[in-house]
């Protein structure tokens, strides 16, 4: 395998930098299970206050706090809406049929949104044969919408239907801190939008491991078991709520550097003949882009930006996705992009 020296496939792929690996080194830790890791308290603390909910919880992973939605929310048969992209139904394997043993509704959104009339016409109308909406589910940012940001105005406008209906609702907020860095709208005012929400520190945030989620305390309460029961529960997991804490001070704010970068690499892919992706379109760090009229197909030009050390994925046989993060810099982004023209001419 050739090394990879620029790596767009994912934002999951970022390094713990010196300092963070720093800061773990520094961790005070106690058993978790138990209540007693301070860092880790410290991380739910820190969490829920950055969300506006009454409590947190940190988790291994952003599907596993997806996974406790669910579970504490819906009851077996329930139906959830999500669009059609969503990382639930897409790259959870099969989790709330196993898990919550939800339904899951997917609409046909636009960049990984549906509109407030879809989510209404999708409810049921609740007659006995049907399934009973329980759930509005949204993510922000949409990934497989190219990292889309959901308007405020739109998130409150299905928080008002959740209410008439009786419904509840969560956001996979695994980017929710890119949506903030890049739209200037707080977190808070994001997550007053739903009942439950989580952050992931894995993605662009440059951490090893970990989401932590927040609702009410009665739900938190109720997703322990869960988190118990899906094997989470952790010991000394000071060392991972460390690089957490480390991250939420020091990799927030610098997310507008990999946004400037995204954009950048898309205004730079944009020129090349048979290539098509709308630099506008491209709020955050995530390009979805059009190769179907290139040379070459998706996988075959993300073989050769592999042999030239350029890692991108390719999604289907016309698109591929690249993903800015913080190991990867304006130089990083030009020279794939370079290498991409060069490939397709
Ligand atoms: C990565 C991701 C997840 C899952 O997070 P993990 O920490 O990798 O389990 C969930 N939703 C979205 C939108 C994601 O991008």
């Amino acid at each position: 395998m050739s090394t990879i020296e620029i790596e767009l496939f994912s934002d999951t792929k970022t390094k713990p930098s010196q300092a963070m690996l720093d800061a773990m080194m520094q961790a005070e830790c106690g058993d978790e299970q138990a209540g007693e890791d301070p860092t880790t308290l410290a991380l739910q603390e820190r969490v829920a206050d950055l969300l506006g909910k009454e409590a947190a919880l940190f988790v291994p992973s952003g599907t596993m706090c997806n996974q406790i939605a669910m579970a504490v929310q819906c009851q077996p048969g329930d139906e959830i809406i999500a669009d059609k992209t969503a990382h639930i139904i897409n790259f959870e394997a099969g989790g709330p049929a196993v898990i919550a043993r939800a339904m899951i509704k997917p609409l046909d959104g636009i960049r990984g949104q549906y509109t407030l009339e879809q989510a209404r016409e999708a409810l049921r109308a609740g007659f006995r044969h049907a399934p009973s909406s329980k759930m509005i589910a949204v993510e922000q940012t949409a990934n497989l919408g190219g990292g889309s940001i959901w308007p405020l105005a739109v998130l409150q406008s299905l928080k008002e239907l959740a209410a008439e209906h009786n419904l509840v609702s969560h956001m996979d907020g695994a980017r929710l801190l890119n949506a903030v860095v890049a739209s200037g709208v707080s977190a808070k005012d994001y997550a007053a939008t739903v009942d439950t929400v989580w952050i992931d520190l894995s993605k662009g945030l440059g951490c090893p491991i970990g989401g932590v989620i927040a609702g009410t305390k009665d739900f938190i309460e109720q997703a322990w078991p869960w988190k118990q029961r899906l094997g989470g529960s952790m010991r000394q997991s000071g060392v991972l709520a460390a690089a957490g804490l480390y991250a939420l001070d020091h990799n927030v704010d610098r997310l507008a550097i990999d946004h400037a970068n995204a954009r950048t690499l898309a205004t730079r892919l944009a020129q090349i003949p048979g290539v098509k992706i709308d630099p506008l379109t491209v709020e955050t760090n995530i390009l979805i882009i059009d190769v179907g009229e290139a040379a070459l197909s998706a996988p075959e030009i993300s073989e050769r930006l592999l042999a030239g050390g350029v890692r991108m994925g390719a999604m289907n046989p016309t698109s591929m996705r690249a993903v800015t993060h913080l190991d990867v810099d304006e130089a990083g982004v030009s020279r794939a992009a370079d290498l991409f023209a060069e490939i397709c001419s």
